[in-house]
């Protein structure tokens, strides 16, 4: 097993699988929904748009890279109106995608980790006044970024859906096919 799969079985992830940057597709729609601002994070940190730019920006961002490895966390619920489970997978989400980047910087430093949410590390973001205070902790949106979640766990490989009363949330690595070629089997 590469050092990469280790990281994420490590990390908690519960599912993987590679995408070839390519075929993924950035859609304005999928921006748009972000611009109705249902999750309230819409222009409110660095990690959600309009701060990460237009998706013709964030695309050509992902596109320096060759690879995604989309990956994904599970959370069980108590039933389908379990909102502080939902909460709790979410943080628990978030730890994962922090504890993988940590990982990775041991062993490559030019990766972009996309994940689901936006961020909520500081109580008060310094958005847009100043500098995001953790710029390598800080993960864009994949939604934000134009892309379809669902679309690309199918292209990964993975779940989207996990059964009834589970929570899953997605995160994806974008990096050279060189990375790819020293941490992964
Ligand atoms: S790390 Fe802090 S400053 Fe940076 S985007 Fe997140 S909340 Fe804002």
């Amino acid at each position: 097993m590469g050092v990469l799969q280790q990281i994420l079985n490590d990390s908690g992830v519960f599912q993987y699988g590679l995408v070839d940057v390519s075929d993924i597709k950035f859609s304005q729609e999928v921006r748009g929904m972000c611009e109705v601002n249902t999750c309230q994070k819409y222009n409110k940190t660095w990690a959600c748009p309009p701060a990460i730019g237009t998706v013709d920006e964030c695309r050509e961002r992902v596109q320096q890279y060759d690879t995604m490895v989309v990956f994904s966390v599970k959370s069980d619920l108590e039933d389908s109106f379990d909102y502080e489970g939902m909460v709790a997978g979410g943080e628990k989400f978030k730890q994962v995608c922090l504890d993988v980047d940590r990982a990775i910087r041991r062993h490559a430093d030019d990766f972009l980790l996309l994940a689901n949410e936006g961020c909520d590390k500081c109580k008060e973001c310094t958005y847009p006044d100043a500098p995001c205070r953790f710029p390598e902790q800080t993960h864009g949106s994949l939604e934000g970024y134009g892309i379809f979640v669902s679309e690309l766990a199918k292209q990964a490989g993975i779940n989207y859906i996990n059964g009834a009363n589970t929570v899953t949330y997605f995160a994806g690595i974008a990096c050279s096919s060189d990375m790819l070629s020293k941490l992964w089997d």
